[in-house]
């Protein structure tokens, strides 16, 4: 999608640091990191929100749940845990109108879902 920031991203326009790549997902560090390791893992379908998943799209989003699960092994936080965010709309502040999950390892991450 033209001016979508990371489809500039999935085609190269922009540069980010890519953690993993395959045909349907691309995952990379996010730009202003919220914990230690901090990864944006994205469809490389333009998917603009949680609420635009379309039933054709549901093996997607459980095949990036599967990626997830593969890097969190690979980069070897699986041991300590993790958490997996997705913003969707206004009140929760999504920025990138581009599905993205965010994963967040690397420290203790508090009690709280939110803050
Ligand atoms: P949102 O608030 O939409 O859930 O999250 C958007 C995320 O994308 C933010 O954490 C922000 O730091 C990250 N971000 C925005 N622009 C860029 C960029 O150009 N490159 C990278 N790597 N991350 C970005
Ligand atoms: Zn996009």
């Amino acid at each position: 999608m033209k001016n979508c920031i990371f489809c500039k991203i999935i085609n190269r326009e922009i540069p980010s640091n890519i953690v993993y790549e395959d045909e349907k997902v691309i995952a990379f560090n996010d730009i202003n990191p919220a914990a230690p390791i901090h990864i944006l893992v994205i469809p490389k379908k333009h998917i603009e929100t949680l609420l635009d998943i379309s039933e054709e799209d549901s093996s997607l989003i459980a095949y990036i749940y599967q990626i997830i699960n593969k890097i969190a092994e690979e980069k070897g936080f699986d041991k300590k845990g993790f958490r997996v965010i997705t913003n969707c709309g206004e009140d929760s502040g999504q920025e990138v109108k581009h599905i993205h999950f965010h994963v967040l390892a690397g420290k203790k991450l508090g009690d709280k879902i939110v803050g």
